[in-house]
């Protein structure tokens, strides 16, 4: 059973990885899968519930150079200013902070943890794709920096079956990080 978990919202940001076009669109260049289109519904969901909470909220957008050396293992994708690098219409909204990474971890060669300690965050709640590989690699940047990691197994989603298990079994078994479903968390400063 996926744990209860309460989150104060005043040390908290959301960070939702990647939720662009080219991975969540049938037609996008490095289309997930239907995985990636079902968590849409449940991150919007959680998006409107940390607002209401006033959690920090943040996009990233992995943003590539029309020749990014990435592209030898994927493929072409989130070109940078092309509409496949486009938060998905779902999603966006222009007063989130945007976080605009070019390798796997949202931390690497970005402000996300100079913004984070400005904010006074501790706590992050990560969602969106690829399980294991930019969630992954951002819950291990922030497993080195400090962060308490929460991930509802409901908002993230990878290419296959086993990426998301072993994304997962990494954050929880190795970086110590909590999983649980977007039902389980609830958002309260008060002492518990
Ligand atoms: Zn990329």
């Amino acid at each position: 059973m996926p744990k209860e978990v309460v989150v104060n919202p005043e040390i908290s940001a959301l960070i939702v990885i990647d939720m662009q076009k080219d991975f969540c669109y049938e037609d996008g260049a490095l289309f997930v899968g239907d995985a990636a289109k079902d968590i849409i519904p449940r991150i919007k969901a959680l998006i409107e519930e940390a607002i209401r909470k006033k959690v920090q909220l943040i996009f990233t957008q992995d943003w590539h150079s029309p020749d990014d050396e990435e592209f030898e293992v994927w493929g072409r994708h989130c070109i940078r200013d092309t509409r496949g690098a486009e938060i998905i219409d779902e999603l966006f909204l222009k007063e989130a902070y945007v976080v605009k990474k070019q390798k796997y971890s949202a931390f690497f060669g970005t402000d996300l943890d100079a913004h984070l300690k400005e904010k006074g965050v501790g706590t992050l709640i990560l969602v969106g794709v690829t399980t294991n590989i930019c969630v992954l690699h951002t819950a291990i940047d922030a497993s080195l920096r400090g962060y308490e990691t929460i991930v509802p197994e409901d908002c993230v989603a990878a290419l296959s079956d086993y990426g998301q298990e072993y994304g997962l079994r990494h954050i929880k078994s190795v970086l110590k990080g909590i999983i649980t479903s977007s039902g389980n968390i609830g958002f309260s400063n008060l002492e518990r």
